[in-house]
């Protein structure tokens, strides 16, 4: 079955219903109408059943039902390097994660890719933002699963093979290639599967970026009407290539080639200065924050305390090696207070529900798409997850929210709808075999770390791939 044949329609009743709306309304003995793929109403249970008594009933009770997560940044293909660079010195950036994915076939992005799309529906997420490279050769394989997308091929120009070397070496062929790539992957995906799968236009970052290749990409965002997205200051060595090269900050380098707005999404700032901040804010750029895995190698350092009191919208993102929004709220949670403590008086800033709107309503923001997807309303698409709140660790419920952000795991996801479809349903996932899935990824990682070391002889192998036997 395709992911677009059927839609359901149903009313999800006796649930708590966390609507996330402007006013973050919680309605008890809850219901939400699903039909053709939007939500019909948000009410009491009674009412909706009054107003709906044709439509075919789920009982929610002792369930919440809330939008389904918005990951704002995420690599899927790097499933392929999960429980090795966490644990390693280094530069995973140009030493593992850029050698790897060429290295790759497509099939083994797809596969990855997959599997990704798998874990995701079963931590709740609903929509996945994925620029990466390749896009052309997996995307169809992740929009198969019904997952709603933001595809972006990460345009460069700069040899990134070469990053790994200390070689900063730009190249208008190499771009051109990225360039070529783009057209395709808009050509194929964007506004497709009923406008489930979108495209963004992606710059990888601004050291691997020149000022050709920043022009370049923002007439194609301009010809196709797409949002923007970014990496900016997520490494020293990037702030020192910039500054090399251009003689300024990431920042004002974006800045200075048009690459500022508030169409653009960029990721982890943790280098940014005072200054930086004031500006990506002034210019209404959202930030994807990625704390899990910004802080697998210590607590990530970007001034989280300034950005948020500088009114930028923080969204919440997976990055790489997971997909567990549940982590991503939990670890931005405590890394958040973290920081704001050792900047002024501490504690317990950011609110649950500001962790919560991050990757619900807000994140809808960052992508233009508030008026569609991240709260649970009338007229908007039917994207939504259902926690089964009978799990020991989100018992007892004395504030829900509080509860998600900081004990919420995928044990507690019992259902998952992306556009008016189940993908999960009573801890079932529908829209792919399961089994396969986790199979042909297990094995697409073997095959590409034996690649990787046929072609990149000068790249060590984590230990424990030799100790499982992964690699002779
Ligand atoms: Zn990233």
């Amino acid at each position: 079955m395709s992911a677009d044949e059927k839609q359901d329609d149903v009313l999800i009743t006796g649930a708590t219903v966390l609507t996330l709306d402007a006013d973050r309304q919680v309605i008890p003995n809850g219901a939400v109408a699903v039909t053709g793929g939007r939500i019909a109403a948000v009410g009491g249970s009674d009412e909706l059943r009054g107003r709906f008594p044709e439509m075919e009933t789920l009982d929610a009770s002792g369930k919440a039902v809330l939008p389904g997560f918005i990951n704002s940044h995420t690599h899927a293909v790097l499933l392929v390097l999960r429980g090795t660079v966490e644990d390693m010195s280094g530069d995973a950036i140009f030493g593992y994660m850029t050698p790897i994915s060429f290295a790759m076939t497509d099939g083994e992005r797809c596969a990855l890719a997959r599997l990704a799309c798998l874990e995701a529906i079963r931590c709740g997420t609903t929509t996945m933002v994925e620029p990466f490279r390749f896009i052309t050769g997996y995307g169809a394989g992740m929009a198969e699963t019904g997952m709603r997308l933001w595809l972006s091929e990460n345009g460069a120009d700069a040899l990134t093979l070469k990053i790994r070397h200390g070689i900063y070496e730009y190249d208008r062929a190499f771009g051109e290639e990225f360039l070529e790539r783009i057209r395709a992957m808009v050509d194929q995906f964007h506004d497709t599967h009923d406008g489930r799968v979108k495209c963004q236009m992606a710059a990888h970052a601004p050291d691997v970026c020149s000022p050709w290749m920043l022009g370049e990409l923002n007439d194609l965002a301009r010809k196709h009407n797409l949002t923007r997205t970014i990496h900016l200051a997520q490494s020293p060595g990037e702030i020192k290539q910039v500054r090399t090269a251009h003689d300024r900050t990431p920042a004002e380098y974006l800045r200075d080639n048009d690459w500022l707005g508030s169409d653009v999404v960029a990721a982890h700032w943790t280098f940014c200065t005072d200054a930086d901040i004031e500006l990506l804010a002034e210019h209404g750029v959202h930030m994807a924050h990625c704390p899990a895995n910004s802080s697998r190698r210590g607590p990530h350092l970007a001034r989280i305390g300034r950005i948020q009191d500088a009114g930028v919208n923080i969204v919440l993102g997976t990055d790489n090696m997971t997909e567990d929004m549940f982590q991503a709220m939990k670890i931005g949670c405590i890394i958040h207070r973290g920081r704001r403590g050792s900047e002024r008086e501490g504690g317990v800033d950011p609110a649950p529900q500001t962790v919560l709107d991050a990757v619900t309503r807000n994140a809808a923001r960052a992508l233009g798409e508030e008026a569609q997807i991240g709260s649970l309303e009338a007229g908007k698409k039917a994207d939504l997850t259902i926690l089964d709140l009978n799990q020991p660790n989100l018992r007892p419920v004395i504030n829900l929210v509080s509860n998600i952000v900081h004990y919420g795991s995928s044990n507690a996801v019992e259902s998952v709808m992306i556009d008016g479809r189940f993908v999960m349903r009573d801890r079932k996932v529908l829209s792919m075999n399961e089994d396969d899935v986790i199979g042909e990824a297990q094995e697409a990682t073997v095959a590409a770390w034996h690649r990787l070391k046929e072609t990149s002889g000068d790249i060590d192998l984590p230990a424990g791939l030799r100790k499982e036997g992964l690699i002779q």
